[in-house]
């Protein structure tokens, strides 16, 4: 039996019910949980004016989506953030200003040493700093972007198959000296696997970076970046728009690494994130491997 005559058979109730439960199943993708820790996030419900209200946190503007009749701001907390009580403000377009608050909890995330046979990659000589001082000002760039748009794919989906090696938010120590920590996910697979799209979006930038190796930056809409390191091959250009599953290049070893591995990085309003806060559950990291 196909649908039509499926619903043409069926008690309207039933149909009725199948429609509310299509909707809340649709409802459950489109927003990211609430994480309330360091490198997590919040989804803070802001009212429902007819008109889309401007949220800010820490002056820097916020993603605001609409859902169930609600606009709901989704508001990425950096890894130093302090735990406590915190705030957005939310500017409706009277101009009138209101302020939200929620609690951030402590996390602590596990240590990481990694033993760097390139010295170079631990303690850059001046030249390379030269370098990665030019480097920062792009992915600073990329990562501070923003593009006004209303529907935003939040539902990500695993940009490789390949297995979880490094979980994000590790304390970092290459060869002993502690640097920053591990500010996205890694996801081991062989030189040449394809690296897909996890959500619609254009590419915004992409080049060979010190540390980074070949990198990719997504502008997924409202301050959601994505960025993909030590890439093998490139396989987009700039301003290209990309759509969930398109390949946009392939694994490699470039820049700092120990392997072929893909470094997946999620950045929210300049934050960088947990990238798994956007997956579904069983596409997540086990948790064995978050320790
Ligand atoms: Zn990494």
């Amino acid at each position: 039996m196909n649908i039509a005559a499926a619903y043409k058979t069926r008690a309207p109730l039933l149909s009725l019910l199948g429609l509310l439960l299509l909707l809340l199943h649709a409802n459950a993708q489109a927003l990211p949980q609430t994480e309330p820790v360091p490198g997590g996030l919040v989804v803070l419900a802001i009212g429902n004016s007819e008109e889309k209200p401007e949220a800010r946190f820490n002056k820097r503007k916020t993603m605001v989506i609409h859902e169930n009749g609600q606009w709901h701001a989704v508001v990425g907390l950096p890894l130093r953030t302090k735990a406590g009580r915190h705030h957005i403000i939310v500017t409706s377009s009277n101009r009138s200003s209101k302020k939200y608050s929620f609690t951030v909890q402590a996390k602590q995330y596990p240590e990481q040493h990694i033993t760097l046979k390139n010295k170079r990659m631990v303690n850059p000589n001046q030249y390379d700093m030269e370098r990665i001082n030019k480097d920062r000002t792009h992915i600073r760039g990329a990562l501070r972007h923003w593009q006004e748009k209303n529907n935003v794919q939040l539902d990500f989906i695993k940009p490789v198959q390949g297995i979880y090696s490094s979980a994000f938010g590790l304390k970092r120590f290459f060869n002993k000296q502690a640097r920053k920590p591990h500010s996205g996910l890694d996801i081991a697979a062989s030189q040449g696997t394809g690296i897909m799209a996890p959500a619609a979006g254009t590419v915004i930038e992409s080049g060979n970076y010190f540390f980074n190796g070949n990198t990719i930056f997504i502008d997924h809409g409202q301050g959601l970046i994505s960025m993909y390191c030590h890439l093998h091959s490139i396989q987009v250009e700039n301003g290209q728009a990309v759509a969930q599953g398109d390949i946009i290049g392939t694994v490699g070893k470039t820049g700092r690494v120990t392997g072929a591995h893909l470094h997946w990085s999620v950045s929210l309003n300049n934050a960088m994130v947990d990238p798994s806060l956007f997956m579904r559950a069983e596409d997540r990291p086990a948790a064995q491997n978050k320790k």
